[in-house]
């Protein structure tokens, strides 16, 4: 239902964490040129092949060649140059001198040990070789990846681009964080709870904003912020009592885009699904439980699929269950939990009742009760998803 993004190039700092729409092959080689790996003299091998602690073999430097010196050079028999690492090893030398083996001189070197032809020098194109495929569609890009991309010259990468999300939290109860609070009005916590978990799941925020349970603001939300997204996710107003300002901005008969169903779990039973201004919306329960909940079921692994990401599921284990629990005919439940990935166990943990925010802010998993089960007993092996 979340449709992928066509592939764009984007800068290389843009393209981090996102997944290569195309195979990359080396336009250049790696090394570029022939250069020295250490800081020395660069000699032909057979000009110090004598060269001992007592008896050093002493040449006139020739040139002093630092890193970045552009210029072909050329060395000439029975001379040195003086190199440092990375500088392009000149034409005819074969060997480099580590500065430690010599008497680190400027105008003559005596050189103290003799070195093997090819020693201390790093070789074009024994990193990577052009036309080498050194990155392949569908991997992360990772620092490293960058870091290979920019020493090949690339200054951009083909990739998926990050889904752009809206999330637009309902509720005239609500305030912002930092304002004071009025008899009956709550802080509204869901908003910047589901962003975070948006970008957590590797997609981008175009807006996140709050609405109170009126209708024509809730839709002047919508028409200025929709465009150009890709995914719109509400909370609230999505259940069943007078007010609820997502379906009745849609319309509860599923003709105006968006259908409004039951799902069979706990938390997050009210659901709703469409699409609206080219974007798919999914219009979450109100409850911080529910609603971070129902992104971990729903949105979450849509989230990354569509951006080609790895791991679109959170890794699932069976724990055993520390203490019995029950759990609603009917209905699978996701309880917050608890895991200790050491010893395999798992506790639940609060209640579940889905206003406990405070036990799902310490919860490192969540534990899948089948529809089916209705009592589990301590010891009882159970499902959980690994949320840590
Ligand atoms: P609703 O789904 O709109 O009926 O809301 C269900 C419950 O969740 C109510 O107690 C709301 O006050 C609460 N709630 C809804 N949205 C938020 C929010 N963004 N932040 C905190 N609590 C909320
Ligand atoms: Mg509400």
């Amino acid at each position: 239902m979340i449709r992928p993004r066509a592939p764009v190039t984007l800068t290389l700092p843009e393209a981090h964490g996102l997944v290569l729409a195309d195979d990359v092959v080396a336009q250049l080689a790696l090394p570029v040129f022939d250069n020295s790996a250490m800081d020395g003299y660069a000699v032909r091998a057979e000009d110090i092949a004598q060269a001992t602690g007592d008896h050093p073999v002493i040449l006139p430097v020739a040139e002093d060649i630092p890193a970045g010196r552009t210029d072909t050079l050329t060395l000439r028999p029975g001379t040195a140059h003086r190199i440092m690492t990375g500088a392009p090893v000149p034409a005819g030398a074969t060997t480099i001198v580590p500065v430690e083996n010599t008497d680190g001189g400027v105008e003559s070197v005596a050189i103290r040990q003799s070195s093997p032809p090819g020693k201390h020098i790093r070789l074009a194109g024994e990193d990577v070789a052009v036309g080498t495929t050194v990155l392949r569609a569908g991997q992360v890009v990772t620092p490293a990846m960058l870091g290979l991309a920019a020493a090949l010259g690339l200054a951009g990468l083909r990739v998926i681009p990050h889904q752009r999300v809206l999330v637009i939290s309902t509720g005239s109860e609500l305030v912002t964080p930092g304002t004071p609070l009025q008899p009956g009005q709550i802080y509204e916590s869901n908003s910047v709870m589901l962003a975070g978990a948006v970008r957590d799941a590797g997609a981008d925020i175009v807006a996140v904003t709050t609405a109170e349970d009126d209708v024509a603001q809730f839709s002047a939300i919508l028409d200025r912020h929709a465009a150009g997204c890709d995914v719109i996710i509400t909370s609230g107003g999505v259940s069943a009592g007078a007010y609820e300002v997502v379906k009745d901005a849609f319309g509860r008969s599923g003709d105006q885009g968006v259908e409004f169903v039951k799902v069979a779990m706990q938390p997050g039973m009210p659901q709703g699904i469409g699409r609206v201004a080219g974007a798919t919306i999914v219009t979450l329960p109100g409850n911080p439980v529910s609603a971070l909940v129902s992104f971990e079921v729903f949105l979450r692994p849509a989230l990354r699929r569509a951006m080609g990401l790895p791991d679109p599921d959170r890794p699932r284990r069976p724990a055993v269950l520390t203490e019995s629990l029950t759990s609603p005919r009917g209905k699978r439940q996701f309880r917050r939990a608890v895991l200790d990935a050491d010893t395999g166990s798992v506790v639940s943990y609060g209640p579940p009742a889905s206003h406990h925010l405070r036990w799902l802010a310490s919860a490192n998993a969540l534990l899948d009760v089948p529809e089916d089960v209705v009592e589990v007993a301590a010891g009882t092996e159970l499902r959980v998803w690994d949320l840590s």
